[in-house]
């Protein structure tokens, strides 16, 4: 088996719901979809940290995660360490009204959010296998 692995990073927004479904895609392929091969750090982390953080795109092909169209996660990313892989938007891929909305904590989610989740998830997974295939050819 490939020793493969792949940066996904998620914004850490936690102003619109955008940012929640964007953070529990990311856990989802951490913890279930490809548990194996993903690598992540937190945001802000990566833009407090030192040297290690920031060779994290430097080290792995990345996909970054954010919530809405002002990526963040992309653009602290391309900032400090180079351009990354791939992106996914949530609110391109659930439309703005449901990544603007305000409900925020998990505890306020409900069915719907959590199927919000597996698309998006479902999003950064065919992106991954994407890169996976490029690299391994
Ligand atoms: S990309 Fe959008 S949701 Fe994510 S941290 Fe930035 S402003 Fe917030």
């Amino acid at each position: 088996m490939s020793d493969l692995k792949i940066g996904v990073l998620s914004c850490s927004g936690e102003e619109c719901l955008g940012g929640t479904i964007a953070r529990l895609a990311t856990r989802k392929m951490l913890e279930k979809l490809r548990k194996d091969k993903t690598v992540t750090l937190c945001l802000p982390l990566y833009l407090a940290g030192g040297e290690e953080e920031r060779s994290f795109a430097k080290d792995y092909p990345v996909i970054t995660v954010d919530g809405c169209s002002k990526c963040c996660a992309k653009r602290a990313t391309e900032k400090y360490s180079g351009k990354v892989s791939d992106t996914v938007i949530v609110s391109d891929v659930l439309g703005e009204d449901a990544a603007l909305s305000k409900i925020v904590s998990s505890k306020d989610l409900k069915k719907e959010h959590y199927q919000m989740v597996d698309k998006v998830a479902d999003e950064i997974c065919q992106k991954f296998d994407k890169i996976t295939l490029e690299i391994e050819k």
